[in-house]
């Protein structure tokens, strides 16, 4: 569904992306994870048309994405962090989305909205919203308009245990549909009954894509928190595979 193609990014002399591969498929649940600055977001965005990477090529339902826009259409994007015009009201802000996109009611997803009770909030200003609620406006946008595929950056972020279990069951419940969601949270407890794949970053290349069940037989750890610490310290139980995981480039 999505292919990716030795894709190159540099932030002057920062390499943020270096020559990464990968191909993601419908139904899976891709958890980027790797630590802060290792290139997740600028990842998203490259595959968004948000970023213009300098070399590489990436596919949407097979089709090369060359500057065009059209595919945005089937990709729900929920950012690390929302930016919304201050002065627009909630209420304002989905109704000019649902103008704009003119899809027929049915196929509007008001699931989120409704669950996190924003109708109540319709009148107030994007500017006077707490951070937590601005992330239920973008959990609730990227949602809206039931997308094929899911790219939810850092999701959890800033929301308070309810509302963050509210979005794990959506997220789950979208997977369970077939979708192909690509998430990253520093919140490893909040993957582990989402993800399928696992692909790691560092220092912009990519360590390793692989399933969540080969990763578990590597590592010998059920959780993924704890799977990806002994990946991150390089620990090996078995004696022999952590080195060879984080030489070995995928090509
Ligand atoms: P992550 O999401 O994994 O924390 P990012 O993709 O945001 O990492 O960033 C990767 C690296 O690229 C970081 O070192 C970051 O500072 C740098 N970077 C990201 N965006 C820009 C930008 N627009 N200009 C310059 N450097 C950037
Ligand atoms: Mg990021």
């Amino acid at each position: 569904m999505i292919r990716i193609e030795n894709i190159t990014k540099r932030f002057k002399k920062l390499k943020a992306l270096d020559n990464i591969s990968a191909s993601f498929e419908k139904g899976q649940v891709i958890s980027l994870i790797g630590p802060n600055g290792s290139g997740k977001t600028t990842l998203i965005k490259s595959i968004l048309g948000m970023v213009k990477p300098d070399s590489g090529k990436i596919f949407f339902k097979e089709e090369y994405i060359n500057g065009g826009f059209i595919y945005r259409k089937d990709i729900g994007y929920m950012p690390q962090i929302g930016r919304y015009p201050d002065n627009m009201k909630i209420g304002q802000l989905f109704n000019m989305l649902k103008n704009i996109r003119n899809e027929p009611p049915e196929t509007i997803d008001n699931e989120l909205i409704k669950e996190y009770d924003l109708c109540s909030m319709y009148e107030k200003p994007m500017r006077t919203l707490s951070g937590g609620t601005r992330q239920k406006v973008s959990a609730a946008i990227a949602f809206l308009f039931n997308p094929s595929v899911l790219i939810l950056d850092e999701p959890t972020a800033g929301l308070d245990p309810l509302s963050s279990e509210v979005l794990k069951e959506k997220i789950l419940q979208e997977k369970n549909k077939g979708k192909l969601i690509l998430i990253t949270s520093h919140i490893l407890s909040d993957l582990d009954e989402l993800t399928t794949h696992v692909m790691y970053l560092q220092e912009g290349k990519m360590q390793f894509l692989k399933n969540i069940e080969t990763l578990r037989e590597d590592t010998g750890e059920i959780k993924l928190a704890k799977a990806i610490a002994r990946v991150m310290k390089g620990e090996d139980p078995a004696g022999n595979f952590i080195s060879e995981v984080l030489t070995k480039k995928t090509k």
